[in-house]
């Protein structure tokens, strides 16, 4: 007994395909917990703990099967001490385990936790990688050593290389490395759009659960009917879904929004990814065979465009996550300290936009990137939000964010806090961009084409007042193009009407 080692898994470290769980049963005993530390950190949404436990749960089970010991501590256990340190603590000290072992944790504040308390123990450590992703913690630093901005587009062709990825003959297929302009067509009316695939399960133990411990939580769910993958399987059957149904129109529409449709033509396997369920690998390869095998069904835009997202832009984030932080979490490079309007967390605006795109991340606790990047993260930033208030509310609200990718895409993608580390330019844009894109518009208390006036849109004022009030900081911007020569060719008095309609609009905020 007392050679033996304890495990620890996190709830996002739920990779049956780790080769740790080849070595011998008789040898470790797993720990696995539900704390309250990981429900309080920020207020998260009631779908996304939901998933986080049953996926837990379920991984514990397969565990068993295998004939694996799980020490499991459910949320309301008298045994759990509510914090990973104090509980791997408390079972050490209890004098059973020679050893104990962790796979290297995803998030900065884990990490420490995790180092501080290796140092504190009286036993030996050993960390193990957790085999998840295609790049080393460190490999994008190295690859942008002594740069300034880091362009995902160079990190992502290396990766493709290196891991020869749709390439053919020794060249990236169809000829081009990125089809990203093919990328970003509005969806026409009438295409047809495929149900989105949902699992049919009653979650309601655990809710019972989260009430009864009194965990605060955000968003709504049908505890009789959870739509989430949790398992491995119903993560691979997802996937299957979004490669049969879906990957052909992937690529042409994966910008579109439709008030309707909260779903359209994304794989939503973010979560089992995240969770580790599924291996980037594996998805990647899928995806690969299923343009290969398609014969031209598949368009090479739709399979690189949707390969992108993994082999690039994730393993992107994760490298700039690890180059960057504790210092990232606190950027704000513009100095904003607007408070988060309270709408954001009710879905209670007359702009149909925000109201849609709100709305569907309490319903499903999902949205797509579009959505996240150029409708609320894009009225976050020009209204000059705190970066810390808008990290908080994107961690708490989607079922797929864990700090890693959530702070990199939020502060450093759509926030542009770390001064245009991550994007070459602000996501900002007027009502055209979200009308060319989507059907929000149609039917909305504010009219898209107008500047100014009660009704006018507030992305419009907002906008040319965003790019007047930093100009310091960004009129150098090549890649923003025409901004700059048209405010300054704007009449003095067009531009004082606009820009008293933005402090109108803000000074309003609550009420929009
Ligand atoms: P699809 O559109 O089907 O794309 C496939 C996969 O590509 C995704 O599952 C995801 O794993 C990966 N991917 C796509 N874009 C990105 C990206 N920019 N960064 C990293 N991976 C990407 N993604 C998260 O996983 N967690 C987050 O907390 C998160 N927060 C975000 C916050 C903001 C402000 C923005 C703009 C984006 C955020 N993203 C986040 C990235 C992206 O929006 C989601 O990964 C995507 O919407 C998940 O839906 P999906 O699985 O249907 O993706
Ligand atoms: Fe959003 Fe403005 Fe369009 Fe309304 S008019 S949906 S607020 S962009």
């Amino acid at each position: 007994m007392r050679n033996k080692t304890l495990r620890l898994v996190l709830g996002d470290q739920l990779n049956i395909n780790h080769s740790w769980w080849s070595d011998d049963p008789c040898s470790f005993t797993v720990l696995m917990a539900e704390t309250r530390s990981e429900t309080g950190y920020v207020k998260h949404h009631i779908q996304k703990v939901t998933a986080f436990f049953l996926a837990m749960r379920k991984f514990a089970e397969a565990l068993e099967k295998k004939d694996i010991e799980v020490i499991y501590l459910k949320l309301d256990d008298p045994r759990n001490q509510q914090s990973i340190g104090v509980n791997i603590k408390s079972l050490i000290e209890g004098g059973a385990y020679s050893k104990w072992a962790y796979q290297l944790p995803d998030e900065y504040r884990l990490d420490k936790e995790l180092r501080d308390l290796t140092n504190a123990l009286q036993i030996p450590c050993e960390v193990y990688d957790s085999e998840h992703f295609l790049s080393g913690r460190k490999d994008l630093a190295k690859h942008f050593e002594g740069k300034k901005t880091y362009v995902m587009e160079s990190f992502y062709r290396m990766m493709r290389r290196k891991h020869e990825v749709l390439i053919v003959d020794s060249e990236p297929a169809g000829h081009h490395w990125n089809f990203d302009k093919e990328n970003r067509k509005p969806i026409p009316e009438k295409m047809h759009i495929p149900p989105p695939k949902v699992f049919h399960r009653s979650v309601s133990e655990i809710t019972d659960l989260l009430v009864r411990m009194e965990v605060e939580t955000i968003g709504r769910i049908d505890t009789e009917n959870f739509i989430w993958p949790v398992t491995r399987e119903e993560s691979l059957e997802m996937l299957d879904y979004f490669i049969e149904n879906l990957l052909y129109t992937f690529g042409n529409y994966q910008d579109g929004m439709l008030k309707e449709h909260w779903s359209l033509y994304h794989s939503r396997i973010s979560f089992v990814l995240n969770v580790k369920l599924i291996h980037p690998m594996e998805v990647i390869r899928k995806v690969e065979v299923a343009w290969r095998m398609s014969k031209g069904d598949v368009p090479i835009a739709s399979a690189e465009g949707f390969i992108r997202q993994i082999l690039g832009w994730r393993e992107y984030m994760r490298g700039v996550y690890w180059a960057q932080m504790p210092k990232y979490a606190t950027l704000n490079y513009f100095g904003h300290s607007r408070k988060l309007p309270s709408w954001f967390w009710t879905g209670e605006t007359q702009m149909e936009c925000m109201r849609s795109a709100i709305n569907q991340s309490l319903d499903h606790s999902y949205a797509h990137h579009i959505q996240r990047l150029m409708v609320t993260g894009n009225f976050a930033l020009m209204a000059g939000i705190d970066p810390d208030q808008i990290d908080t509310w994107y961690l708490g609200i989607y079922l797929d964010a864990i700090e890693w990718v959530e702070i990199t895409n939020t502060r450093g993608m759509s926030q542009y806090a770390d001064g245009g580390l991550v994007a070459t330019k602000p996501y900002v844009s007027t009502a055209n961009y979200i009308d060319k894109m989507s059907n929000y518009c149609q039917g909305c208390y504010y009219n898209k084409n107008l500047k100014v006036g009660e009704k006018s849109c507030p992305f419009n004022a907002l906008y040319w007042d965003f790019y007047d009030r930093n100009k310091t900081k960004l009129e150098d911007n090549a890649r923003i193009g025409f901004v700059y020569p048209t405010l300054n060719k704007m009449k003095k008095e067009s531009l004082t009407a606009i820009l008293e309609q933005a402090k109108k609009h803000l000074d309003n905020i609550e009420n929009l």
